[in-house]
Order: C-alpha cells, then sequence, then structure tokens
C-alpha cells in the first residue's frame, strides 16, 4: 500500500472531515483513505497521459498515404486531367458530383 504523506492535499482533507466529525481517529482514517484514493487517480491519470502521447508518436511515425497528391483524379471535359484541389476521396468536389 502506497505511504500517505501529508501533504497540503491531506490537510485539507483532514480539515473538510474534522469540521463534521470529532473523532480525530476517524478524520485520520478518512483522510488517509482519501488521499490514497486521490493518489491513485493522478497515477492513473498520468499513465493515461503518457500512452496518449505513446498512441501520438506511433501515428507521426507512419506517413499517411496521400490521396493522388493534392490534386483531383477526375478529368476535364476536354479530356485534361482536373487541376482543382482534391477533397479527401481523392476528387474535388465537382467531380465527387
Ligand atoms: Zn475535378
Amino acid at each position: 500500500m502506497k505511504e500517505v504523506i501529508r501533504d497540503d492535499t491531506w490537510e485539507k482533507i483532514f480539515k473538510g472531515v474534522s469540521a463534521t466529525c470529532q473523532d480525530e481517529a476517524y478524520c485520520t482514517r478518512f483522510a488517509n483513505a482519501a488521499w490514497r484514493y486521490r493518489a491513485k487517480v493522478r497515477e492513473i491519470e498520468a499513465r493515461r497521459a503518457t500512452r496518449q502521447v505513446k498512441v501520438l508518436q506511433s501515428k507521426r511515425e507512419t506517413p499517411q498515404k496521400k490521396v493522388s497528391g493534392g490534386f483531383c483524379l477526375g478529368k476535364t471535359k476536354s479530356g485534361q486531367p482536373c487541376r482543382f484541389k482534391a477533397s479527401c476521396n481523392g476528387y474535388c468536389k465537382k467531380h465527387t458530383m
């Protein structure tokens, strides 16, 4: 079990529960439990943050395939390649329709 450190957070919890409870032993136990709970939450959040960073890094490492180099895959009426910028599906707005 994690060792309880009587820091500012602990003092705050202890003061809070002391306002409603005269039993110091109970207040201490309560503050200890609440402090441990908060430490646990912080730990989980920190772990989650590290994992998110890892996910972002792996995404950056795998280059995404570019669709048609940014230009539309369609052709104009005269048979020339369309020079409009492509949207996500590889065609410009006009050729998508
Ligand atoms: Zn087009």
